[in-house]
């Protein structure tokens, strides 16, 4: 299988700016970012998108979700952050390697577009 985008980071074969790592995922700053604060949170498991997820995944999906917590609030962002994962290329998924945005530092309307 070839490398996902976000493994070839991962593994340091193309840039990333990393702001935080452990044995079970990554956070890097998005290239793109769509607010002050953006923030992908990846695990190094390549699941390709939400529904690809088991049940076997369960306890890595919930670090996730404690580590978006941690890296808004390392950032001065704890009370206010939006954390969202898009699945599938209709919801707008471009990387099939799972992935957290975190993002804040603006106002986030609801519902997004
Ligand atoms: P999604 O569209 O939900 O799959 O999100 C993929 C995100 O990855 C987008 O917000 C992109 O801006 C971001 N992205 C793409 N390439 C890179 C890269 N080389 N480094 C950091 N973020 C990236």
């Amino acid at each position: 299988m070839a490398k996902t985008l976000f493994e070839k980071i991962i593994d340091r074969e193309i840039p990333g700016s990393f702001v935080y790592e452990d044995e079970q995922c990554v956070v890097i700053k998005d290239i793109n970012p769509g607010a002050p604060l953006h923030l992908l949170v990846i695990p190094r498991k390549p699941i390709p998108r939400l529904v690809d997820a088991t049940v076997e995944d369960q306890a890595l999906l919930g670090h996730l979700m404690l580590v978006a917590n941690k890296v808004a609030a390392d950032a001065g962002f704890g009370e206010a952050f939006r954390v969202t994962v898009n699945n599938g290329a209709g919801a707008g998924q471009s990387v099939f390697h799972i992935h957290l945005h975190v993002m804040a530092g603006r106002p986030l309307k609801w519902p997004p577009g």
